[in-house]
């Protein structure tokens, strides 16, 4: 659902009527001049990047310099509840019914003007309608007083995905005077999206001048939606740790759609693949655990390990598997890319974080808003931006979970990437400023900060990276290769992006020379970071290696490229090449060594190496749980890289980072590799 939405959205969301919102208003006044302006110029077009979508970067610049009269937006709406006190509430994926009160504010709305009801246009909340009944999402507008109508005709109509318009006409709404919106308002209810939150808006948007320009009211009522029924149990540990080293098992039930069930009590049943990490036969959720447990273990000897659990309800859950060896580099899993309320993704900043290490388990994350997508803009509101950093502040604990903070230069021209800070304040360079709108001139002004920039969704999806311009070396030493959209590795990969470009793949950009390594990140919008791949099927992790849980730690083997990505899925790869780590530059020889270890978190079907744009060697995995191999490769000559791959058989995906075999010395060599 996420894809379909993401890649159809048009400019209804955008607070701009123009020929979006307003044009289904009849009789509505003319929008004065603005359609005269041409947004993007025929020399942009002509020049520009070939998969650039210039008609929404015209619908955002002319929504941008729209003037807003002082009514736009003006009023204040609530939540009628019932006398019993219900109507602030949903249920995942369920259909309810919600009454909302707006009144005007001090300027009223003139005649011509509008109200709107948004519900989020980015899920799947059902479209406001009120030309059927019986259908979902019907919805009934009446005068809700002071006094009477009174040559007030409230002219109500579909405008686009997800918004109802209401067109004020014969008389203009006086100040204070009250509209009642009842939406679901029929047997069939209106349908709530499929992921929880405290607080998802219903959102008001209000033409006061009737220009045909919208505003939204900032302080929009918003329902709470509550988790499904408790569906499984995820259990993770830490993909390595070393003998007699400490770490912990986290617990949490969810729901279908990956939702966080906090009313989940009773006892959870552990058993230890083999024996030996010191866990106990049983543990118990207490209400005050809001559903999440934490454990402590030690890992008592070298081995590969498993729990298994079975709690109240009928919950079951089985853990990643978890290598105790010292022969090995240290991994740990992170999602660098995600959205929350602060633009187009569910929850708020808090939840995020707390379901990435609480639920998910993760070590590290990243919240990475859009610059300037959503109901509300991060560049216009710098509140909002300071609020994504301030939360991050208070989440990050080095040596337990690491907040790395970002946001998404949501490029319609280039295509996306995000940015990722490894320092504290940083600044926001949005897409939409001139001055940054170009991926140089984005570069230009990360240059010299401890910054990342990460394409992603490369060979298709929304809009795919413009691979004409080469990565920065120093600030793109990356690319994310899965994420909800799917795969960007290659054309030949399981879960391949929809929309695919053929050529536009990251193995493609290796064939144009770039260095770059392989990060997965989950592009989560549904609130579950780490587990994006519940509710979508597709997913994205990054693996680090021998990388210290710290800011700098994870800067330097992101850097280094010593990482891996995987489409969520918390398989082990481990491989070097003579002996050098993944994400290294290799000499020319006429006989390498390349060493690779894997370890599936379900069973493995096979194994490939990767090199010179296509599959060398495939591997079927004879032992479904891993795969240890040493081969030769002959004649790694200058300019080639090497990768590996890893297939699990339910569609789990693992890349290893390029090795680059080049004569020159790593520019930003990581430490030694040790051999599996
Ligand atoms: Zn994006
Ligand atoms: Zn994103």
């Amino acid at each position: 659902m996420a894809r379909r939405r993401r890649s159809t959205i048009g400019g209804w969301w955008l607070a701009l009527g123009l020929a979006l919102g307003c044009a289904g208003a009849p009789d509505a006044p003319e929008p004065a001049g603005v359609q005269e302006i041409s947004w993007v110029s025929e020399q942009e077009r002509a020049e520009g990047p070939p998969h650039a979508r210039w008609n929404m970067v015209a619908e955002l610049r002319a929504d941008l310099s729209a003037q807003r009269h002082a009514s736009d937006g003006a009023g204040r709406a609530w939540l009628e509840l019932a006398e019993d006190g219900s109507g602030d509430q949903a249920t995942a994926g369920q259909a309810g019914s919600w009454t909302i009160i707006y009144e005007a504010g001090p300027l009223g709305v003139v005649e011509g003007g509008a109200v709107g009801l948004q519900v989020s246009p980015f899920w799947g909340w059902s479209t406001p309608q009120v030309e059927h009944p019986q259908g979902l999402g019907y919805t009934v507008v009446e005068h809700a007083g002071p006094g009477s109508l009174r040559g007030l005709s409230l002219q109500a109509a579909t405008w686009g995905d997800q918004l109802l318009g209401i067109a004020v006409m014969g008389r203009s709404l006086e100040p204070r005077e009250r509209l009642r919106i009842r939406y679901g308002a029929g047997p069939a209810g209106a349908m709530a999206d499929r992921f929880a939150e405290d607080a998802a808006r219903l959102w008001i948007t209000v033409d006061g001048d009737g220009d045909g320009v919208r505003a939204v009211l900032e302080d929009s009522p918003s329902v709470r939606v509550l988790a499904g029924p408790p569906a499984t149990l995820v259990l993770t540990l830490p993909g390595t740790l070393t003998p007699r080293g400490q770490g912990r098992l986290t617990i949490a039930a969810v729901d279908s759609s990956g939702n966080h069930v906090p009313t989940v009590t009773g006892d959870i049943e552990l058993e230890v693949l083999p024996a030996g990490l010191g866990l106990p036969a049983s543990v118990r959720l207490r209400p005050e655990d809001d559903g999440v447990l934490s454990i402590e273990l030690t890992a008592a000897e070298e081995g590969l390990y498993r729990v298994r659990a079975r709690g109240p309800e009928g919950l079951l859950g089985q853990s990643n598997p978890m290598l105790v060896s010292d022969r090995v580099p240290r991994v740990l899993f992170g999602d660098l890319h995600g959205h929350s309320d602060l633009s187009d993704g569910t929850g708020s900043t808090a939840d995020y974080f707390a379901y990435a290490r609480d639920v998910a388990g993760l070590d590290f994350a990243a919240l990475t808003d859009h610059d300037h997508w959503g109901m509300r803009f991060l560049d216009s509101h710098p509140e909002l931006w300071e609020q994504s950093l301030e939360e991050g502040r208070r989440q990050h604990q080095p040596g337990r979970f690491v907040v790395v903070h970002g946001y998404e230069w949501t490029s319609w021209i280039y295509g996306h990437r995000h940015v990722l800070f490894f320092d504290d304040s940083p600044r926001l360079y949005s897409s939409l400023d001139p001055r940054y709108e170009s991926p140089a001139g984005l570069w230009r002004a990360l240059r010299g900060q401890r910054a990342l920039t990460i394409a992603h969704h490369s060979g298709g999806g929304p809009i795919p990276t413009d691979w004409s311009v080469p990565p920065d070396p120093e600030l793109e030493p990356l690319v994310e290769v899965a994420s909800v959209h799917g795969v960007s590795e290659a054309m030949d990969a399981p879960g391949v992006i929809y929309q695919p470009i053929q050529g536009n793949f990251a193995r493609d950009a290796l064939d144009l020379g770039y260095e770059l390594g392989f990060m997965g990140g989950g592009d989560s919008h549904d609130g579950h970071p780490g587990l994006a791949w519940l509710a979508s099927n597709q997913g994205g992790l990054v693996a680090t290696l021998d990388a210290d849980l710290s800011r700098d730690g994870l800067y330097d083997a992101l850097r280094s490229r010593r990482i891996y990505a995987t489409n969520g899925v918390r398989a082990l790869l481990f491989s070097t090449l003579d002996g050098q780590p993944m994400g290294s530059r290799v000499a020319p020889t006429q006989l390498g060594r390349l060493v690779i270890f894997a370890v599936g978190d379900a069973p493995l079907q096979a194994v490939e190496v990767i090199r010179g744009g296509r599959i060398v060697q495939h591997i079927p995995a004879t032992d479904q749980s891993m795969v240890q191999t040493t081969l030769e490769l002959q004649d790694l000559v200058q300019g080639e890289y090497v990768y590996v791959r890893v297939l699990q058989r339910n569609g789990g995906l693992a890349v290893s980072s390029p090795f680059f075999v080049r004569a020159e010395p790593a520019t930003m060599p990581g430490p030694p590799a040790r051999t599996p």
